[in-house]
């Protein structure tokens, strides 16, 4: 069986129906990813490696991750913290805003949990997923310690996979963002940045700037996603444009880029070629973006994929 681990924080989301109504959810990143992933390749172990509290929510979140079919064994519990929250409002013309309490969350906590017996359990794993929200979140005193981790674990040969995925709010300065994202460019295997990601930081505004920039780093697979536009990819020196089809009817955008995250290694860890891989990928984050919410209703989502040959 082929493992992946996904690096990084799940937050409560709380999502305004009406003035007195909340519905309540669970999302983040690299958990869009995850479940993404597993509800198309139900035989890849897909783990997420984050850290909860004893608080109630957090026992909820453990079992919506269960229910998910994802390995929670790396899924450690803080003593005194408790998962991070955002709030999501959408105003009269559509347009949605986030706020966040996610500052002293648990999850920030997780590199404290990577001890020497966690960490060879990891070794043994195919691929590490870790975005650019993933370093964000863990405390700067823990930095040097997840840098000696990925070393090892790439040194016993796991694939190491990092998606640039930038929030401005979330680091200091660039001056921060980009001496951490040099470090992760250098120790990808696999990178899926986004071009909007990399505009604020490096001036970049195409998916050719992309590439040129990664140049000088040694990544085996670099895949470039614009929103609708095409995605390219690099796998050693063979540069390839993939077609998107646009959806028409996009209702919330929320998660694209994980849909596609996820689907996409999913097909690479089950032997597809990147083509495939970027063909279901695509299909999935298509599929993401015409319904609202971060993860969407698994029936819908199968009978997409199904149709697009999962
Ligand atoms: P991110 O969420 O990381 O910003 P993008 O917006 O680049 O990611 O979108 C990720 C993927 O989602 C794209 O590569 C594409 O496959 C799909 N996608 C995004 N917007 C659309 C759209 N309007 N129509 C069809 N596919 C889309």
């Amino acid at each position: 069986m082929k493992n992946i681990y996904f690096l990084g924080e799940c937050m409560v989301e709380l999502r305004a129906m009406s003035e007195s109504k909340l519905h309540q959810s669970f999302a983040g990143d690299v958990y869009n990813s995850a479940v993404y992933l597993k509800r198309c390749y139900p035989d890849v172990g897909t783990s997420l490696v984050t850290a909860l509290g004893q608080d109630s929510l957090s026992k909820q979140m453990l079992t919506r991750f269960k229910s998910e079919e994802l390995n929670t064994q790396f899924v450690f519990a803080h003593d005194d913290k408790v998962p991070g929250m955002y709030y999501i409002e959408t105003d009269d013309t559509g347009e949605r805003s986030f706020t966040y309490w996610r500052s002293d969350s648990a999850a920030k906590k997780v590199v404290d949990f990577l001890n020497a017996d966690i960490v060879e359990q990891l070794s043994s794993g195919d691929m590490f997923f870790f975005s650019g929200i993933s370093l964000a979140v863990i405390e700067e005193s823990a930095r040097d310690k997840f840098w000696k981790t990925i070393e090892q674990l790439k040194n016993a040969g796991v694939k190491i996979v990092f998606d640039p995925n930038y929030r401005a709010r979330l680091w200091k300065d660039t001056d921060e963002t980009k001496a951490q994202y040099h470090l992760a460019f250098s120790l990808a295997d696999i990178t899926l940045p986004g071009v909007e990601d990399l505009t604020t930081l490096y001036d970049i505004h195409s998916v050719e700037a992309v590439i040129d920039y990664l140049k000088p780093y040694k990544i085996q697979e670099i895949i470039v996603k614009n929103g609708p536009e095409s995605v390219i990819t690099k796998e050693g020196e063979t540069l390839l444009s993939h077609t998107i089809i646009p959806v028409t009817h996009v209702v919330d955008t929320t998660s694209a880029g994980d849909a596609f995250n996820g689907v996409y290694l999913g097909a690479r860890l089950s032997g597809r070629t990147t083509t495939d891989a970027v063909q279901l990928a695509a299909k999935a984050a298509g599929t993401v973006i015409q319904q609202p919410g971060a993860i969407i209703p698994k029936d819908i989502f199968q009978l997409a994929m199904t149709e697009a040959g999962i």
